[in-house]
């Protein structure tokens, strides 16, 4: 990596993102995790913590004056209209959510969707003004077979497909190697920088040289406090997604504190 890119990815806060995927499994519970994590957090101004609980918690999380932003685990490609069960972009927008987590392994893997459909989700999400966290990510499989650019890239670009260069601006990219998603077997921060090269340098070809610096980058996959530290200060990364530490609000806070 050049010493701008170091330099202009220093200068950022580090991103951590709570994925709290389908937990707690009641408001109370919700709202238990949610004043431990604040309280933890109370007076930290050197990352930017941004919190996505299941879709009907969001209303009741109280995110006023506090120091992290709310996300959304997934959307719908459509704004409004007959889709029966389904939440869109300016209904998250309209209870105060910024951001939303794309693209996810499990969404890929349990919910079938394709690089099609999670780009028809982006576009309108990007419409909406929420953030996209954009998960991508190879399988065992793919990394057996030596797969993993071939796979990052097709997901790039099938993903931001038909997406402008002024939009892309509003994306923020999820390395998740999906061997490593709530494993317990993180990948190296080594392998993760050599990843995150290899994405900016997709960005360039398809975009240009000053958008790719500006892409913030995340690693995720079995994140903890031991490890934590490494993706930011040595991989580079920009920062990072956490699923199963995200539920522990002692073991979440320790991770941000790690990494400020
Ligand atoms: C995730 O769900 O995005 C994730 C990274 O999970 P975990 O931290 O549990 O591996």
């Amino acid at each position: 990596m050049s010493s701008l890119v170091v330099a202009s990815l220093l200068k950022m806060k580090p991103l951590i993102i709570a994925n709290w995927k389908c937990n707690p499994t009641t408001l109370q519970g919700a709202k238990k995790l949610f004043d431990l994590v604040k309280n933890g957090l109370r007076g930290i101004k050197n990352a930017e913590v941004i919190i996505c609980p299941p879709f009907t918690f969001l209303s009741n999380l109280k995110i006023q004056d506090l120091a992290f932003k709310l996300g959304a685990q997934n959307c719908f490609y459509e704004e409004k209209g007959a889709f029966t069960g389904e939440i869109s972009p300016p209904m998250l927008k309209s209870l105060g959510c910024q951001y939303v987590i794309l693209g996810h392994s499990e969404r890929r893997r349990y919910f079938s969707e394709s690089d099609e459909t999670i780009n028809k989700k982006l576009k309108v999400a990007i419409k909406a003004k929420l953030k996209p966290i954009f998960c991508i990510g190879e399988s065992q499989e793919g990394r057996k077979r030596n797969k993993t650019q071939t796979v990052l890239k097709r997901q790039i670009e099938k993903g931001l497909k038909g997406i402008k260069e002024k939009e892309i601006k509003n994306i923020i990219l999820a390395y998740e190697p999906v061997w490593a998603v709530g494993t317990g077997k993180a990948c190296l921060p080594n392998e993760a920088k050599i990843v995150s090269l290899f994405l900016r340098k997709i960005i360039t070809r398809n975009y240009s040289s000053a958008i790719s610096k500006k892409l913030p980058i995340l690693y995720g996959g079995s994140v903890n406090s031991e490890n934590a530290k490494d993706y930011i200060f040595k991989a580079g990364m920009s920062g990072l997604l956490i699923g199963g530490a995200s539920l522990n609000a002692k073991e979440f806070v320790k991770i941000v504190k790690e990494v400020i």
